[in-house]
């Protein structure tokens, strides 16, 4: 007889309320009754953030199901990281077409292991029938009113992205390889494969969140694409945009599988990369690099906020026009 719905959670969910093996002392009650109860810190305001992924639009159906499990935290993680935001708690709903012991144990461990190192605790959810789709709620804190957002910037601010943009979408379209997406040559089999990881495993950027709490002016996730989500941060802002893509931070990888032209165009339009994309006061320059050391990440100025609105992309002195506009689930193509 296949287990029960409740054994399951048992069984693959319940574990996770101890992140690493560690109880969380702020989790009063965690899994297992109607409801968690939480206690915030004195001094604390609580940031909270869901997101959805649902098969064959976030995720191809035969992807891992480790990689299922790492992303549907990782991207509600990066949430928290672009409001400088510490982790704590969340809540998963998993809606499944059938009971499936060997995905539910690797999509466990692969959100599991993100979880440890965030000292995420897994406090409730829910587990019904039906197509696969798995959203997360996640719940953290920051010190009161030192909160994030995408609206403090001012013209004269620069703007800077993490890591290096373009990579997830790169990796996206080498596990589509033949079914619409790219084939990579045998010799670029281990550039390929770092790409792909970077889509399946993206990094959210906790600790640069943390790192900037008190320094950038402005601050969003790149998940759509940077000049897109770039231009949201500007707009809400009440500013334009600068971007030059010269500067952009292009990994080797990227480069020697996709070559120069399409690599700016991928960093520029590509979603599910998960890195910041930040504002910062000119006068404030010589503190980011003990910020971004301690939030253990490269960043890399790419622009400037301006008065006029919109956005301005420059290669080379020159404009340059982008392929395609970041994603919108609403929009025709989309
Ligand atoms: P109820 O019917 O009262 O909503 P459930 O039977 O759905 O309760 O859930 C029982 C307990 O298991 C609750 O504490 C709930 O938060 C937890 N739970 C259910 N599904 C999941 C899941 N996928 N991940 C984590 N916790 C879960
Ligand atoms: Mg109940």
């Amino acid at each position: 007889m296949p287990p029960g719905e409740f054994e399951l959670i048992d069984r693959y969910f319940r574990p996770l309320d101890r992140p690493g093996g560690r109880r969380r002392t702020d989790v009063l009650l965690g899994i297992g009754d109607d409801a968690a109860v939480l206690r915030v810190p004195p001094g604390q305001d609580l940031v909270a953030a869901i997101d959805t992924l649902v098969s064959g639009r976030h995720f191809l159906p035969d992807t891992d199901p480790r990689s299922i499990g790492h992303r549907a935290l990782a991207v509600n993680l990066s949430d928290l990281a672009a409001m400088g935001a510490t982790p704590a708690w969340g809540l998963l709903a998993l809606t499944l077409p059938a009971v499936d012991e060997a995905f539910l144990r690797e999509f466990a461990a692969g959100f599991a292991q993100l979880a440890a190192c965030h000292q995420f605790a897994l406090v409730g959810g829910d587990t019904t029938a039906g197509p696969l789709t798995v959203s997360v709620q996640v719940l953290g804190f920051v010190p009161q009113g030192q909160a994030l957002r995408r609206d403090g910037g001012s013209p004269g601010d620069l703007v800077f992205v993490s890591g290096t943009p373009g990579d997830a979408a790169a990796g996206l379209l080498l596990e589509r390889g033949a079914e619409g997406g790219v084939v990579a040559p045998p010799e670029q089999a281990a550039a390929a494969q770092t790409l792909r990881q970077r889509f399946l495993f993206p990094t959210p950027r906790v600790a640069l969140g943390e790192a900037l709490r008190d320094l950038a002016s402005a601050c969003i996730d790149v998940s759509d694409g940077l000049a897109g989500d770039a231009g949201k941060l500007a707009a809400m802002s009440g500013c334009g945009l600068r971007l030059e893509a010269d500067s952009l931070p292009l990994s080797a990888e990227l480069l020697q599988v996709f070559g120069r032209e399409r690599a700016v165009q991928l960093a520029l339009t590509g979603g599910d990369d998960y890195e910041l994309c930040f504002s910062l006061p000119a006068a404030r320059l010589a503190e980011l690099s003990g910020a971004a050391a301690s939030g253990d990440c490269a960043v890399r100025c790419i622009g400037v906020l301006e008065a006029e609105p919109g956005t301005r992309l420059v290669q080379a002195g020159q404009p340059l026009s982008l392929e395609t506009a970041g994603y919108d689930h609403f929009s025709p193509r989309g």
